[in-house]
């Protein structure tokens, strides 16, 4: 497997150098929209050490990710009033990453509305804040 690169974009948004609609944040991770969401609240969960991916992740960080993901998983459904979330993640260019920090997505689903396709439109930074500030009040208060 090629070594992780520094310079990705998410590594860049953990060290702050670039923005993001953050939903939550501890010591070891970091949660924020996707800026291309498949529905509405789409989140990224990071582990916020270097890890190009499942093949290199720790079981810590791995463990704490997943610990993360089911908890915006659960505020998903009081923020957004969705029916289910599907969780994604991908590895390596033949498993659909194009982003080489590993990260879960957590996209918030109702009945009979399909995702949008991947990376498929920006939304509008007004949309994103406010998306991000419901999901955070939904953490605070669960
Ligand atoms: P993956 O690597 O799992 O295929 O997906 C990468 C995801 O990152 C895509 O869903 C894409 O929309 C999202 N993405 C790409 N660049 C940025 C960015 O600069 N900021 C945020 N918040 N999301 C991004």
């Amino acid at each position: 497997m090629p070594a992780y690169d520094p310079n990705n974009i998410f590594a860049k948004i953990i060290r702050g150098e670039l923005p993001c609609h953050k939903v939550y944040e501890d010591d070891k991770a970091l949660a924020f929209l996707d800026i291309m969401p498949r529905a509405p609240g789409h989140t990224l969960v990071l582990p916020k050490a270097p890890a190009r991916n499942l093949f290199d992740v720790s079981a810590d960080d791995l463990a704490h990710v997943s610990r993360v993901a089911q908890k915006i998983a659960k505020a998903a459904i009081s923020a957004f009033g969705a029916d289910g979330v599907t969780v994604q993640q991908f590895n390596e260019s033949a498993g659909g990453q194009v982003v080489f920090h590993l990260h879960v997505h957590v996209i918030p689903r109702k009945d009979g509305v399909p995702m949008k396709p991947p990376a498929s439109e920006k939304e509008k930074p007004e949309a994103l804040a406010a998306n991000a500030a419901k999901l955070a009040t939904a953490l605070k208060s669960a």
